[in-house]
């Protein structure tokens, strides 16, 4: 008899869920402007909004927190998390910051400057706003099947290399700072990229004289697809793999949000002493002393042991079967997802499961607004309100895909949650042909809206 999967571990704390009525709900949402990041915590039941600095720690990190060293300079914790990014990554050098966003406005401090171009698979949107920032473009040369809903291709975080090249070829190095692969990536589903497409990447960089960087926020997920898709990898340890990766680029900037388990912090890899000692001035000016860079020692002694328990494979076969296993009983209902399932997030399609709401009424936003309203479940809209107005034109931007993204945090929820959130979608699929009518705007900051719109539902016109 083959006997049925369980955790790696067992939990030592628990937090309570206040399980709301769908009266309440509907009143909370309503005042929330129908605007789910308007919502309190304890409002929500299940909370999809987003796997970054939500994860549960181990004991081993709380433990680790105990004994952190908070000295402004030399703190061994600081040490203690060099050598273990050095262990894992390869990278000598390493500056830590208070998440990822700094370690691009660091780094980016550096290397880009007005007119550059900086090239990649889909460019998360802090990565893409540090370069706009600075008057620089962000190029997506992903590849095609990366915006194909239905195509099961498995690593659709790849970069399409005549498009990498051609870029590469028609612009001289000095405007080009750096290639950036984002891993997974995040913008187009938490796809991965394989092996292959790195190693062709880095080669492409090298023989035109540029830097190649990756965004590491989810590295870990990444590489166990590149054991359980790639041929060749099947048997090879994640750290091997891991460190193959890194192997390939000059340095990194991270997110240890995502896969280096702990609530808060970042850092930047670097190869090249000359690039590391650039960078600490920016670091000292913007995040911190060299040896604390805007984390505790704590927290720099949490992410140590973090970064070891995100790098193997019992912590990774959990992390990504939760996962599948949303995606799967959501599929089963005929619901439609994007495919293969991301590493850390399920984007439900918005337009096909809403055929009747027009574009001009938010789809997605309506689909992440009814959920919430049927089951307590929080996800997000990512979609036209996400994708803002042309800056030049102010009309509304309508994107390929229109979703809502359910994200899972690390080891905080259990497979009956996961459940419960598929039922709650399938009631909504249900009466799908009932909702016809979306939302309309009624406030919107400049940039960035979709953080603080207010929202009105679209009322039935009368006949
Ligand atoms: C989250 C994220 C970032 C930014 O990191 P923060 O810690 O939120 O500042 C950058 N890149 C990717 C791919 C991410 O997912």
């Amino acid at each position: 008899m083959e006997r049925s999967y369980f955790e790696p571990y067992k939990t030592k704390m628990t937090e309570p869920l206040y399980l709301s009525s769908g009266a309440e709900r509907e009143e909370w949402i309503r005042r929330a402007k129908y605007n789910l990041f308007n919502l309190r915590s304890h409002q929500v039941m299940i909370d999809l909004l987003t796997d970054s600095g939500t994860g549960a720690m181990s004991d081993r990190q709380w433990a680790a927190i105990m004994t952190g060293d908070e000295s402004y300079a030399g703190s061994s914790s600081y040490e203690h998390l060099k050598e273990t990014i050095r262990e894992i990554t390869g990278f000598d050098y390493f500056l830590p910051t208070h998440q990822g966003r700094a370690a691009e406005n660091v780094l980016f401090s550096v290397l880009v400057k007005s007119g550059d171009i900086v090239p990649g698979n889909s460019h998360f949107d802090t990565t893409k706003g540090h370069i706009e920032f600075r008057k620089a473009r962000a190029v997506d040369c992903s590849v095609d099947e990366a915006f194909e809903i239905d195509s099961d291709f498995p690593f659709k975080g790849n970069v399409d290399l005549a498009k990498l090249e051609k870029i590469l070829k028609e612009n001289p190095s000095s405007k080009i700072p750096m290639v950036i692969m984002t891993l997974t990536c995040n913008t187009t589903g938490g796809q991965p990229v394989s092996m292959e497409n790195l190693r062709a990447v880095s080669h492409l960089a090298r023989k035109y004289g540029v830097r190649l960087f990756i965004d590491g926020a989810r590295f870990a997920e990444n590489a166990w697809f590149i054991r359980t898709r790639e041929p060749g990898y099947e048997k090879t340890p994640v750290r091997d793999i891991v460190r193959e990766m890194f192997g390939y680029a000059d340095g990194m900037t991270m997110s240890s949000k995502k896969d280096g388990l702990v609530n808060i912090g970042g850092f930047i890899g670097f190869r090249e002493e000359e690039l590391f000692r650039l960078a600490t001035t920016f670091n000292i000016m913007f995040e911190g002393f060299i040896t604390y860079g805007g984390m505790a020692g704590r927290d720099m002694n949490a992410l140590s042991v973090g970064l070891k328990e995100s790098t193997t494979l019992e912590y990774l076969e959990a992390r990504t079967r939760q996962v599948a296993l949303l995606g799967e009983m959501i599929s089963q209902y005929g619901i439609p997802v994007i495919r293969p399932y991301g590493g850390h997030a399920i984007f439900v399609d918005a337009l096909r499961f809403l055929p009747h709401v027009p574009r001009e009424e938010f789809p997605a936003q309506t689909l992440a607004v009814e959920l919430y309203l049927e089951a307590g479940v929080r996800g997000v809209e990512i979609g036209a309100l996400m994708a803002d107005r042309d800056p030049v034109t102010r009309k509304n931007r309508f994107p390929a895909l229109e979703t809502v993204r359910l994200a899972v945090p690390r080891r905080v929820y259990s497979d009956n949650h996961m459940r419960a959130v598929a039922e709650g979608l399938k009631q909504v699929w249900d009466r799908r042909d009932t909702i016809r009518h979306g939302m309309r705007i009624v406030r919107e900051a400049p940039i960035l809206r979709h953080f603080t719109v207010e929202l009105v539902r679209v009322t039935k016109k009368e006949p």
